[in-house]
């Protein structure tokens, strides 16, 4: 597989490039894989291989590595305006539209964009929001965040924190206050005879003697994934956010919804609040807000943290917070267009949200052939994002010791097949372009069996 003369892609890709987020010793036997472009879901290799894409890049190419309309809509802002900031008393008209547009099409009636470059910026941003609220409104107190073990909410000091993985103890983090819930995954956290009703109201105890220990008063906010996604695909056991929404009502802790994954139609909804049927108070966003055709983040606040920020910020005269690019007009014309490809619909294409919805019964039944597989515990997912949790023991759900990386070889086996897909934990993780074919979804569950018969 790796090519080892001295100047190739591999050799090159390993001398100047410090990797993040890589299986160091798979890329040392088996080199990095360098990609030259794409069509549709597929991309290429410098050696001209192909390989069918499940991880949609990082969940976000959804609309292909092809797409005219996106390339085109930054192409024509990029010979128009090529780039501005949204501070100063200054915005580009693109970045006007955008913002009426994301209210538009968000759960909220009314409410206020603020643009990040990336999900773990609007993040960061959403909780400097809280802080600040805190400080303005004579509650300094109010700083600590809530969110869940095996959340994933990005990788700045803050959002890191935020996450609720335990390799973050590599920097030394999470900061102090960022407390850790229970993951509502029924599966793997319900206890022996433990209904998954039981399940949920313990979830939603553990809250409330969370809140009750640490003081209401001392809790920012509450972050959370309609279904987390880097943790491993898992959607919250039955009525979850019907449990949780009403006690941190009762205690007045905002909630906020992170949609950087499950946002513009991921799980078959515009919104994954939608798919659970909870109303956040502001949405975090990113990924298929430009379908990866630009980095962009934007929180998008609800009407009621929209009217006190606007307040706090008026007392002081500013929002002291943004970045060179917020709202750059390139970012804003191809979201603009995304919203239109993923939930509108073009002329002579209808909205992607529908393919999404015509292919999960595919993806649902393809989950659910593979989940007979003797080392396959759980298969699990939402719309067109699932996982398949290998085991050892499919009796007990024993897993595999982690430095055995089960899901690394059967990830890595898939790649020489031709399929990219992506091992996190012992769960091996699909999360196919909303633009896929019923023949390409069983091109990759067709794949993906084969790689789990040769490495089992
Ligand atoms: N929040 C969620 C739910 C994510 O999945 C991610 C990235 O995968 C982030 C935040 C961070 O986004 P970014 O990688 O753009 O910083």
């Amino acid at each position: 597989m790796r090519d080892e003369t001295p100047n190739s892609w591999e050799a090159r890709a390993d001398a100047a490039s410090f990797y993040g987020f890589t299986d160091l010793p798979s890329v040392r036997d088996r080199g990095t894989v360098v990609l030259t472009h794409g069509e549709g879901p597929y991309v290429f290799d410098v050696h001209g291989r192909r390989y069918l894409d499940a991880n949609s890049g990082l969940w976000n190419m959804v609309a292909g590595f092809d797409h005219p309309g996106l390339a085109a809509a930054a192409k024509a802002q990029y010979d128009r305006f090529p780039g501005y900031h949204a501070f100063f008393g200054r915005m580009s008209d693109q970045t006007v539209m955008l913002s009426e547009k994301l209210i538009e099409v968000s759960p909220f009636e009314g409410g206020k964009v603020f643009y990040t470059n990336s999900g773990s910026e609007a993040n960061d941003t959403m909780v400097k929001m809280l802080w600040f609220l805190a400080q303005s409104e004579g509650q300094p107190e109010r700083r600590k965040i809530l969110t869940r073990k095996n959340a994933y909410h990005g990788v700045t000091a803050v959002s890191a924190s935020m996450t609720g993985k335990p390799y973050n103890s590599v920097f030394g983090l999470p900061l102090d206050g960022f407390i850790h819930l229970t993951c509502p995954h029924y599966w793997r956290e319900g206890r022996p005879s433990e209904s998954e009703a039981a399940f949920t109201a313990r979830m939603g105890i553990e809250l409330e003697e969370t809140i009750a220990r640490e003081g209401a008063d001392t809790i920012a906010g509450f972050f959370a994934e309609p279904v987390m996604g880097a943790g491993g695909v898992i959607p919250p056991s039955a009525g979850y956010f019907q449990t949780v929404v009403p006690i941190l009502k009762k205690y007045g802790i905002p909630l906020i919804s992170d949609e950087v994954i499950c946002g513009f139609g991921r799980t078959g909804h515009r919104w994954g609040c939608e798919a659970y049927e909870f109303m956040p108070d502001a949405i975090i966003s990113s990924k298929n807000l430009t379908c990866g055709y630009f980095p962009m983040g934007a929180v998008i606040l609800g009407p009621e943290l929209t009217d006190r920020l606007q307040a706090a910020s008026d007392a002081i005269e500013e929002f002291p917070h943004g970045f060179t690019a917020s709202g750059h007009p390139v970012g804003c014309a191809v979201a603009l267009k995304a919203i239109e490809v993923l939930l509108e619909g073009t002329t002579g294409a209808p909205p992607l949200i529908e393919n999404v919805n015509a292919l999960t019964p595919a993806f649902e039944a393809g989950l659910a052939r593979l989940a007979n597989h003797p080392h396959i515990g759980e298969a699990r997912g939402k719309g067109l994002m699932g996982a398949l949790e290998a085991v050892k023991d499919k009796s007990n759900k024993t897993p595999f010791d982690s430095h055995l990386s089960v899901s690394e070889r059967i990830a890595n086996t898939c790649t020489d097949h031709g399929l990219i897909c992506r091992p996190l934990g012992q769960a091996v993780v699909l999360c196919p372009a909303f633009i896929m074919t019923e023949a390409e979804i069983a091109e990759m569950f067709e794949k993906l069996e084969t790689a789990l018969n040769a490495v089992f």
